[in-house]
């Protein structure tokens, strides 16, 4: 038997959540059965946990998209037990009971090894998060981003993904100007390399005009919304936009001019369903790049018992950093 997270959803169609100790019979299909030692918190966890986004369909479930643990038993050739290993997204979490859980049974092509130089515990302050970011950044520079061609936008940025995103692409050579709702933490994002905050209320009250000023010569965001529409008048020429979230919103208004006078492009970046290889690829980039002891102050550990309450900050909003579930 094992401790997990049951969110159920009652007749009036209300979802709540608590620990119990399940039955090993319960766990779903697959072939590789993992004990888990860290799951993350993200923003799609805060939809699941309260219901929110109808993402889960079928109730009693268990939550958590990111999972990182000890395989205990594998019927499939790539896997033996004592394996460390990572899982982030193919629905897992949503459609497939995730990682608030000790145990978890899943389908062994959605794992990838625990990349070298990592802990069960760093991978999952990554987690999603953090390899959607690292995405990002690959996207953007095979676009032709470099260094040297001007300063990098990141909105949401004392979030899970824009924090991390903030912190990688410092250590890479970039100036980043970091865009939060939240003031209180800019001394935290400078610390982590930005160069400089901007305030999202003072930027979203400046005059909208079909073609602004060009600041950037690439965007990560994490907001989506009116952020997403105004920052794309403000790309510089030739420049390009990677579209991770839509925590602000999920409609885009804006003008075909940033396009076809400035030649910007906007990306839509994905960590959901990417294939094996460009995991292995973006978790090894991560693990040489991301400096996790610069990044400790950003970390909160929670127990299962504390990751309701941590879903609704996270979906207000309220989240800095990383918020780990400690499991195991
Ligand atoms: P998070 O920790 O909650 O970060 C989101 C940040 O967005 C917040 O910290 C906040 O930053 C800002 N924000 C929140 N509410 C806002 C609002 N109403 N208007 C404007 N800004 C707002 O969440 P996360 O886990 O980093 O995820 C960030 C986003 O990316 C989410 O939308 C998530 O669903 C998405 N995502 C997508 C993928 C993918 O595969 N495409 C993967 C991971 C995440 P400030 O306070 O600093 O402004």
């Amino acid at each position: 038997s094992f401790r997990a997270l049951l969110t159920d959803r009652d007749a009036e169609g209300k979802v709540t959540s608590a620990v119990e100790v399940l039955d090993d019979a319960r766990l779903p299909e697959g072939n590789v059965t993992v004990d888990i030692d860290w799951a993350g918190l993200n923003y799609k966890d805060g939809l699941c946990l309260t219901g929110g986004g109808g993402l889960v369909r079928t109730y009693p479930h268990v939550g958590g998209i990111d999972f990182a643990g000890t395989v205990r038993d594998s019927d499939d050739i790539r896997y033996k037990a004592g394996d460390m290993v990572v899982l982030t997204g193919w629905r897992v979490g949503e459609t497939h009971w995730g990682g608030y859980s000790e145990r978890a049974r899943v389908n062994a092509d959605w794992l990838v090894p625990l990349p070298q130089g990592l802990t069960t515990r760093d991978a999952m302050i990554v987690g999603t998060a953090g390899l959607t970011a690292m995405l990002a950044i690959d996207r953007l520079e095979a676009a032709g981003l470099n260094p040297e061609a001007g300063e990098v936008l990141v909105t949401g940025a004392a979030g899970g993904v824009g924090t991390i995103a903030t912190s990688m692409l410092a250590k890479l050579g970039y100036q980043v100007a970091a865009l939060s709702g939240r003031p209180q933490h800019a001394e935290a994002l400078k610390t982590l390399g930005a160069a400089g905050v901007i305030d999202r209320a003072e930027f979203l009250a400046q005059p909208d005009k079909p073609l602004e000023s060009a600041r950037w010569a690439a965007v990560i965001d994490n907001v989506g919304g009116k952020v997403l529409g105004k920052v794309l008048k403000q790309v510089k020429y030739g420049g390009s936009v990677a579209s991770i979230g839509n925590a602000g919103g999920i409609e885009l208004s804006t003008n075909v001019l940033p396009f076809i006078l400035r030649g910007i492009s906007l990306f839509g970046i994905d960590s959901v369903m990417q294939p094996y290889s460009t995991r292995v690829a973006a978790w090894a980039r991560i693990s040489g790049t991301f400096d996790l002891g610069a990044y400790a102050g950003l970390v909160r550990e929670v127990g299962l018992e504390e990751l309701p309450e941590a879903a609704r900050e996270i979906l207000a909003g309220e989240v800095k950093g990383r918020v780990l579930a400690k499991v195991g």
